[in-house]
């Protein structure tokens, strides 16, 4: 295919999730012209199904220095206290930036945010909208205000195929959409590509979720960090592979997790039962599972109207089941949901590669280290994007020719079986057989984005040999201080 005439812009996002709307915006009210180009509609991104909300530190018994407590014990370890710093304290600020464009968090009759809790947080801190449809709420109102932004020029059904590069800097990427392959060239180029959820079986995550901007920016040079970190959420609805989500803000609200005797079988696990972290919970599960038992969410002692009213999306999503929220016992069973690692960035959303961005799900700052504490993913989007933008428009590399086109588009890869495969061997519990016989077969595979990402997750859960967050190995169970570090994933070659 013969490359189109370039497309020139300021800055280009890639990516049409909360961390590439709000950049986008952010870009074009400090004036640069934005060209925002992604891989399906606007609609079509993780954080257009977030549910739960966003977590900040806005109760006026809260603190910054309370939510950097629960995000760093949540992280094992791993966090990047600088990153969680800029986290907890900027996180307000953008939460009113929200509110000035257009979003609306619930409020109670007084006109104060009703504020959710959840899991590892040790209070009320979540934010929502719509109740429990807080990303399509929020990337509803930011859509909109992309659609009135004159700088913004939008390409839907747009995949970036690769980085386009001059000397060793980023100067825009290669964009393959309506027919139509087409370098754009730009001064700064931000991933917000999302995370890689839908490489397993069992994924909260839409099917576009393959980690793209992590193959493309690793192909290119770019370092990535962290990639053994996957955090499988540990109430999905149980059965199939694409499964529903049940946010952890039931729990939140008092649901109890039982066993098909009734059995809480949190209590006596941790401390805060039901809303201990993630990781604690899914494991607890698991060991559930594997020894034929099963797991519940139980909300039938909560009030009707309540539930029905708070949740009224997850309430239809049971439905669709044929599950009444509030009156039956809920299935549930852990299923991929979150890539903790990604490209590597310092505190600005800048990898190393000069010019080339990562914001979002994409990227690993640093803030969740080897087990998100809930709700931070969006606050992450906000804060970073934030950064990112006021950082890469001051230090704009020059937009350079874009070089020879990528040799070929987006290989072929044999998803269903690779999904199967990951869930297997990198799926929620992990050994040294089951890794290495996952990237045996990956390796005789084509060079797709998501065998390449597949491999980077099971390199580096191989390679960490211990068990620590997300990362579960079943013949090495035990957490090694000595391995309370972040690891980088081996470098490839550099293209750009
Ligand atoms: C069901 C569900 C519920 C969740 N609930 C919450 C919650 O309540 N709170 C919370 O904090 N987090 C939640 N999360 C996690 C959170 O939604 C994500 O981490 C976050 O939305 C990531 O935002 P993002 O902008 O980085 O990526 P995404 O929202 O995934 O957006 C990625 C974008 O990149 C595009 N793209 C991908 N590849 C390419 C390519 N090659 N070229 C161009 N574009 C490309 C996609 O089409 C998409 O537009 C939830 C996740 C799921 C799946």
């Amino acid at each position: 295919m013969a490359p189109a005439a370039p497309v020139r812009t300021d800055v280009l996002v890639l990516g049409a999730g909360l961390a590439g709307l709000y950049a986008a915006l952010a870009a074009a009210r400090r004036g640069a012209g934005v060209l925002l180009a992604t891989k399906g509609s606007l609609q079509a991104s993780n954080s257009y199904m977030a549910q739960g909300g966003v977590a900040a530190a806005v109760a006026a018994d809260d603190s910054p220095a309370d939510h950097a407590a629960d995000t760093i014990a949540a992280g094992r370890g791993l966090c990047d206290p600088a990153a969680v710093g800029l986290l907890v304290a900027e996180g307000p600020g953008r939460i009113a930036d929200l509110e000035d464009l257009g979003v609306r968090f619930d409020r109670d009759a007084a006109g104060g945010y009703r504020l959710g809790r959840e899991g590892g947080h040790g209070r009320r801190r979540i934010l929502h909208a719509d109740g429990a449809a807080t990303g399509a709420a929020v990337a509803g109102a930011l859509i909109a205000r992309v659609a009135s932004e004159p700088r913004i020029r939008v390409l839907e059904h747009t995949a970036a195929l690769a980085l386009a590069g001059d000397g060793g800097a980023c100067t825009g990427a290669w964009l393959l959409g309506h027919d139509e392959l087409r370098p754009a060239r730009a001064r700064m180029t931000l991933l917000a590509t999302g995370g890689a959820g839908a490489l397993f079986q069992r994924t909260t995550n839409p099917p576009g979720a393959v980690g793209d901007g992590i193959a493309i920016a690793y192909r290119a040079g770019a370092a990535v960090r962290d990639m053994e970190f996957v955090q499988f959420h540990p109430t999905a609805l149980a059965g199939g592979g694409r499964a529903f989500l049940i946010s952890e803000a039931v729990r939140g609200e008092g649901a109890h997790l039982v066993d098909a005797g009734g059995r809480r079988f949190m209590l006596g696990v941790h401390p805060d039962a039901e809303l201990a972290p993630r990781d604690v919970v899914t494991r607890t599960i698991e060991a559930l599972l594997a020894r034929g038992g099963e797991a519940y969410l139980d909300l039938r002692h909560l009030d009707r109207g309540h539930v029905l009213g708070r949740f009224a999306n997850l309430a239809a999503g049971c439905r669709r089941a044929g599950l009444d929220l509030a009156a039956d016992l809920i299935p549930v069973a852990p299923a991929a949901h979150y890539l903790m690692g990604g490209i590597a960035t310092d505190l600005d959303g800048a990898t190393s590669i000069a010019g080339l961005y990562a914001v979002g799900e994409c990227a690993a700052t640093g803030v969740h280290g080897a087990n998100r504490l809930a709700s931070n993913s969006l606050l992450e989007c906000f804060v970073f994007s934030h950064r990112a933008v006021a950082h890469g428009m001051a230090a704009g590399v020059a937009a350079a020719e874009p070089g020879r086109s990528p040799l070929r588009p987006l290989a072929r890869a044999p998803l269903a079986d690779l999904r199967r495969r990951m869930w297997e061997g990198a799926g929620p519990v992990r050994s040294e057989e089951g890794l290495t016989a996952l990237l045996a077969w990956l390796g005789e595979r084509a060079d797709s984005n998501p065998a390449l990402v597949a491999g980077l997750i099971a390199g580096a859960a191989l390679r960490r040999t211990e068990s620590r967050g997300g990362h579960l190995r079943s013949d090495l169970p035990d957490t090694d201080p000595d391995q309370a570090r972040s690891t980088t994933c081996p470098p490839l070659h550099s293209t750009v």
